[in-house]
């Protein structure tokens, strides 16, 4: 679900025209809606009322500081990867309380970061990591909260790249040596272990490939307690898929009927990490009509909008929407829809039957505030786009478009070459 519809022939961010905002702040641009990413993250917290939990909003599906207040300002917490992510959790006003803090790659002073942070808690990736954890909480003379991130060898059936919880992952621990890894844990004097975590991939359909990674978790919560090491959080990740083209991925409230009963008398915390499931259909990229070219076999709309604005497309063949901001009632050509940047990979969409386009045209890229933006590069040495965020019929730019100055900002050139 989401607000960005049509009235009339003319599409409509909530309840200002797409078309005005591009006129005023120009285009290549991101559009956020207020209203789409609230109904999201409260669906999550309606679903899961009732039961001791924290939704923990994964910044790397769209870290946009006014997208982030929007959440905290509403309840939400963070599942952050990096020192950046923590940065800005805390910047957008994230009670630390409600941060975890996943990855495999955590350096030292991401790890003391956190710490003086007072996170929520570190899902730990590995026995080194854990050791590295240790030892920076024993130099400030803390306690480090730990989950350890563990690897239920799921198939999530979703795209290899976003898929995590396989054996062969670089991801997690895997679940058949967790005792070790928590023996280890609890032997550690500056780390609490406190909870178990999971993430099993991205974009999932279904519903049971997270029962089957919840049941084996659950297993092992009570195995652990057996063994007298209590665990409190059960951070179950993040996963849900949605809607980009005829997908019909189950809801938050899917998920809570299906876990909540695993869960009975379990007293746990549970915490979910959904990301793409709140931002990705609470955005979209806009987009100007350059030039058509033909060839003997299809069309091209080169647009203005490219592979580093929206990777997605080229990095995992992704299948985005393409709507005309303004309808029309050209006749329907099989089309290409390609960036400026020099690469064959450069495409937002392809072989699509859309109206004849025509120069000036702005094209709406639909599903396009998760993992959108927060993956853009300068790649072609292009200006990053502006981001806009609309509140009924009231929008605001949260980001502006990024100048040619911006492209050296920090580049130096050294005496010699002067
Ligand atoms: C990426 C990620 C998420 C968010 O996944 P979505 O599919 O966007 O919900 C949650 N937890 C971890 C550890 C992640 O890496």
């Amino acid at each position: 679900m989401h607000y960005f519809k049509y009235k009339k022939s003319e599409l409509y961010a909530e309840d200002v025209p797409v078309r005005k905002i591009a006129e005023k702040v120009g285009t290549p641009l991101y559009i956020y809606s207020e209203k789409t990413l609230l109904r999201h993250l409260q669906s999550y917290q309606q679903a899961f009322n009732g039961y001791p939990s924290t939704i923990c909003f994964a910044l790397k599906a769209n870290s946009n500081l006014a997208v982030l207040r929007l959440l905290a300002k509403n309840g939400c917490g963070a599942d952050v990867v990096s020192g950046g992510e923590l940065y800005l959790a805390k910047k957008a006003g994230i009670p630390s309380k409600k941060i975890v803090y996943a990855g495999v790659g955590k350096t030292d002073e991401e790890i003391a970061a956190a710490l003086k942070a007072r996170i929520l808690m570190f899902n730990v990736e590995s026995s080194d990591e854990l050791k590295a954890i240790d030892r920076v909480a024993g130099k400030l003379k803390v306690k480090a909260p730990i989950a350890l991130r563990v690897n239920p060898d799921i198939d999530p059936k979703t795209h290899p790249y976003i898929s995590t919880g396989l054996k062969k992952s670089k991801f997690g621990i895997p679940i058949e040596n967790a005792l070790e890894y928590y023996r280890l844990a609890r032997k550690l004097n500056n780390v609490e272990v406190l909870g178990i975590h999971k993430h099993i991939g991205s974009q999932i359909t279904t519903i049971k490939p997270f029962i089957d990674a919840l049941k084996r978790v659950i297993l092992l919560a009570h195995n652990l307690r057996e063994q007298g090491i209590e665990i409190w959080h059960l951070d179950i990740g993040g996963g849900l898929g949605i809607s980009y083209k005829d997908e019909e991925p189950p809801l938050p409230e899917d998920l809570s009927r299906a876990v909540l009963p695993l869960l009975e008398e379990g007293g746990f915390n549970l915490i979910l990490e959904p990301g793409r499931s709140i931002a990705g259909n609470a955005g979209i990229l806009v987009t100007k009509v350059l030039y058509l070219k033909k060839n003997p076999e299809k069309e091209f709309v080169v647009v203005d909008a490219g592979m580093n604005d929206l990777l997605r497309p080229s990095l995992y063949e992704a299948f985005h929407d393409v709507r005309p901001v303004i309808k029309n009632s050209r006749k329907k050509v099989l089309s290409d829809i390609v960036g400026p940047i020099c690469e064959s990979g450069d495409f937002l969409a392809k072989d699509r039957m859309i109206n004849r386009a025509s120069q000036g045209d702005l094209l709406a890229v639909m599903s396009a505030g998760a993992y959108a933006f927060t993956m853009s590069s300068n790649y072609n040495s292009r200006p990053r786009v502006a981001e806009v965020l609309v509140k009924g019929r009231e929008f605001f730019v949260v980001k502006d478009r990024e100048s040619h100055k911006d492209l050296v900002r920090g580049m130096k050139v050294p005496k010699h070459l002067t």
